[in-house]
């Protein structure tokens, strides 16, 4: 039965209509044999759930759908993977108190709420998106204000989760408040992908609650032109006449924007729905997300093919997180590859080797064809690379240090 109009424009409503169960997902898709199996063996490994807004945008017929992709669960996601990472970039050990994670000296990360709309299946965050023991209560909440009072040389705070715009006005109100009451807190950020998977959260109320407490600015996270409907854009617009700047991340996904044309369309996109691309990041080494790596070297080589091409604010910075921060993943900050490790240096100055796909399985993924290959910037299977004269030495995920052979 079609949902009556007042309550498709009611974010509650979605919250609580959330697909959870293969039964209420044939409502919207025929699941393939494989997603079938990957809802029933994931059940009680990783969190998932769907919006009925963004159910309404798969495509029924097509199990290669963009927006499927992101939210359908596959058997995939238990197969063997090179690491099972948790936790990459070390967030608990940079965590003074429960959910604040302080890495940069002015800036903390806030995770207020470990729940969200729908569960992204390449979340960064798969270790603790919807886990109990990661919600946070309110003393807990003030626990974490209380730090970011006493250290004065904090002065950007960027509230993520889970998403933040899960918690309700009122409280979002009292949270957003007790920021702003504290001097050295010059901006608040949120991290969020409401208006991608449940624009009717962009309230004229949340708005005001938003207005209110600004300086604000807001990061969401379209990953397919596909995302950007009508209502989505018509929330980022209720954002920006609320004075809140949007800006856009994006991750790079094997087959879902991992080509030319999907890229672009959807970098495009972006600026003509008044959004910012900001960055483009190298899918993190997290275990039961491995199909959706790609090889660093095809990620630089649709960054350099987009260069010139595409209005140039458009271009998101591509990045990879690590616990040493950002690296862009250019020519500056990346020395090359040995065996399956990417290895880069940190705008810090540390070494740092990534696990990653060999370009080659990008040809036998269907990702890039071979002539593609031969253009990208490291011959395959290199297994020492030389820094300052010297071999650098690769872990899984870890920090190098010059000296060492590199093991491939
Ligand atoms: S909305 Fe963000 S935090 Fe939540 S599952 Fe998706 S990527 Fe992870």
């Amino acid at each position: 039965m079609m949902p009556s109009e007042p309550d498709w424009n009611d974010w509650r409503w979605h919250m609580r209509q959330r697909v959870t169960t293969l039964d209420a997902l044939t409502r919207y898709i025929q699941p393939t044999a494989d997603e079938c199996e990957g809802i029933r063996r994931t059940e009680g490994v990783f969190q998932w759930s769907i919006t009925p807004y963004y159910a309404s945008l798969m495509d029924a017929g097509d199990a290669a759908c963009p927006i499927r992709r992101q939210v359908v669960p596959l058997a995939s996601e238990l197969a063997p993977d090179i690491v099972g990472v948790e936790d990459p970039l070390e967030e608990v050990a940079h965590s003074p108190v429960k959910n604040l994670i302080h890495n940069y000296r002015d800036r903390v990360a806030f995770c207020v709420t470990s729940q969200c709309a729908i569960y992204c299946r390449y979340c960064l965050r798969k270790r603790m998106v919807g886990e109990a023991s990661f919600m946070m209560r309110r003393s807990e909440l003030q626990q974490a204000i209380d730090y970011i009072a006493a250290h004065d040389e904090v002065r950007d705070v960027l509230l993520t989760g889970g998403d933040p715009l899960t918690l309700g006005d009122r409280h979002l109100d009292w949270l957003l408040g007790s920021l702003k009451a504290i001097d050295h807190v010059d901006i608040v950020r949120i991290g969020t992908r409401m208006p991608v998977k449940l624009p009717q959260r962009i309230t004229p109320e949340l708005c005001r609650v938003l207005e209110r407490n600004g300086p604000m600015w807001l990061n969401t996270h379209f990953n397919h032109a596909k995302e950007l409907t009508p209502r989505a854009r018509e929330g980022i617009l209720a954002l920006l006449q609320a004075g809140v700047p949007v800006g856009n991340q994006t991750v790079l996904l094997a087959g879902i924007n991992s080509s030319l044309d999907a890229l672009r369309e959807l970098l495009e996109g972006l600026v003509q729905a008044r959004i910012r691309p900001y960055y483009l990041y190298q899918a993190q080494v997290i275990g039961g997300t491995a199909h959706f790596r790609t090889p660093i070297e095809v990620g630089m080589d649709l960054m350099a093919r987009l260069q010139g091409r595409i209005t140039g604010f458009a271009m998101p910075v591509y990045v990879l997180d690590t616990p040493f921060g950002k690296i862009p993943l250019n020519r500056t900050y990346v020395l090359g590859r040995c065996g399956e490790f990417v290895i880069m240096r940190s705008t810090r100055g540390q070494l740092w080797a990534e696990p990653n796909p060999r370009p080659s399985s990008a040809v036998a993924a269907g990702l890039v064809d071979e002539a593609r290959l031969e253009e990208m910037e490291w011959p395959d299977g290199v297994e020492t690379i030389e820094v300052g004269g010297v071999g650098v030495a690769a872990g899984a995920g870890s920090a190098v240090s010059p000296g060492a052979e590199v093991g491939a």
